[in-house]
């Protein structure tokens, strides 16, 4: 219960944070808000010695629309993500998952960058930034990259980020006016991770689907994008028939694991209704 030693670094710019990631090497890990990385040196599954603290970086915070895209800086809070106005407008969605997000204390501190840095499978953001065809920025000491939020994960807890690397911001095309969208999470309490969850963002014309995205929280190692699912839908009304062929397209790719949440087995059962039910609350939203 008690972190191994560790050395603290506060760096003020994104610059002197790279140099330091760099030069501390492998031993060293960005620090934002700390809520899932402290757990994690408390149990001493993390044992960094040094960390780098991201919180006083100026750059690395705020929301601000660029073009048809919205930025949202790396050490944005998840409660900042709830109090702008800006995102309810124009990316509803993110404030519905965010308020299924632990508690306030958590959000108060957990960070955006950190939710989707982490490669933890539970974190809700991931799979909504896959369903929503987020890019993420990086800095490293070789330079700046942006990669698509499809392309991040890898593994559990194993992402596309180099050592030393700093996810700075995340990039979203605002979805058009009028989108539907729903975040169905099952959870077995509140404040709790993801028993199964999924995130729909579509579009209608003439009573159709015309455009859908699916993204899966905590039903494989990664985050999934459920394309097949989504295709089954498209150019539907969305009947009984399409909502049980998405259901079963998202099911064929889950890889639940069996623990305390629940078997396999009933992961992908109570994934499959996820997908269903947030289909059907994205079309009667959408205009
Ligand atoms: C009781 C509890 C319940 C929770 N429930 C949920 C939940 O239901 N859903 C959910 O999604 N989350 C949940 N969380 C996790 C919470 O949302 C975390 O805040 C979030 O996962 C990590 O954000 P952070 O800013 O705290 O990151 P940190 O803990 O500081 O860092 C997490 C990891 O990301 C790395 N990192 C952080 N920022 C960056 C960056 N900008 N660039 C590169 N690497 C970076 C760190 O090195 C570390 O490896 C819960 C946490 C707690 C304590």
């Amino acid at each position: 219960m008690i972190p191994g030693p560790f050395s603290y670094h506060r760096p003020t710019s994104l610059a002197d944070a790279v140099k330091l990631l760099a030069s501390l090497g492998e031993e060293s890990r960005p620090i934002a808000g700390g809520h899932s990385l402290i757990p994690m040196m408390k149990l001493r599954l993390a044992t960094p010695q040094h960390l780098v603290d991201l919180q006083a970086i100026g750059e690395l915070k705020g929301i601000r629309r660029d073009g048809d895209r919205m930025v949202i800086g790396a050490t944005t809070t998840q409660h900042e993500l709830l109090a702008s106005a800006e995102i309810g407008k124009a990316l509803p969605i993110l404030h519905e998952a965010a308020l299924l997000i632990a508690d306030p204390q958590v959000r108060y501190k957990g960070t955006v960058g950190g939710n989707v840095a982490n490669g933890d499978p539970g974190n809700d953001l991931p799979a909504l930034m896959m369903a929503l065809g987020a890019r993420y920025r990086l800095q490293g000491a070789q330079g700046a990259r942006e990669i698509a939020a499809t392309e991040f994960y890898q593994g559990a807890y194993f992402t596309a980020l180099e050592p030393g690397e700093i996810l700075t911001a995340v990039s979203i095309p605002v979805p058009p006016a009028g989108h539907g969208y729903a975040y169905e999470k099952l959870k077995r309490k509140v404040g709790d991770y993801a028993t199964a969850a999924a995130a729909v963002v579509l579009t209608r014309s003439g009573g159709k689907v015309a455009s859908c995205a699916i993204g899966l929280t905590n039903l494989s190692e990664t985050p999934l994008l459920a394309e097949d699912a989504a295709k089954a839908v498209i150019g539907t009304a969305l009947d009984d028939a399409a909502l049980n062929k998405a259901a079963t397209a998202a099911k064929a790719i889950m890889a639940p694991a069996a623990d305390a949440r629940g078997t396999v087995e009933y992961r992908k059962h109570v994934g499959g209704i996820m997908v269903m039910r947030a289909l059907q609350r994205a079309a009667a939203r959408a205009r």
